[in-house]
């Protein structure tokens, strides 16, 4: 399922300097992240179309379901500043984790195939993949013919 190092979806291609950089705001955002429930802190920082970088962390709720994860943070985060995330780093401690289901989706709303970056805060057992090799098929809306007045 993962890439190899260096391989992306749709020929995409990030300098390791920008890896660096992208796990190392992840790492940052780890720092902030609010999740007194699990004791899991994750960092993500998206890369956008513009070069801009933006963090997320997970915000945890007493309430679990209303829990956000750190990539679904850091996607609004960008978009928010008027950015478009095309690659994304994920941080947590231990091992480093895929994004779960519903980040793949949201993440996929902005670039099927953006390089995903997963590592360890530490940097040990880094990963890279792509998104479409963690999300094949993924969700795409289509206005039904006829819909909407049209
Ligand atoms: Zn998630």
């Amino acid at each position: 399922m993962r890439a190899e190092v260096g391989v992306y979806g749709a020929g995409m291609e990030l300098a390791p300097v920008v890896i660096d950089r992208l796990v190392e705001e992840a790492r940052r955002a780890q720092k902030a992240a609010y999740a007194p429930y699990s004791g899991f802190p994750v960092g993500a920082a998206v890369l956008t179309e513009d070069g801009r970088v933006f963090r997320g962390c997970n915000v945890e709720n007493s309430s679990f379901g209303l829990t956000v994860c750190a990539e679904r943070n850091a996607v609004a985060a960008a978009v928010v500043a008027g950015a478009r995330p095309i690659a994304v780093a994920v941080v947590a401690n231990g091992t480093a984790v895929a994004p779960c289901g519903a980040c793949r989706q949201v993440l996929a709303e902005f670039a099927a195939a953006m390089p995903v970056i997963l590592s360890t805060a530490t940097g040990d057992g880094r990963e890279l993949t792509s998104l479409d090799a963690l999300l094949p098929g993924a969700f795409v809306f289509t206005r039904p013919q006829g819909a909407n007045g049209s």
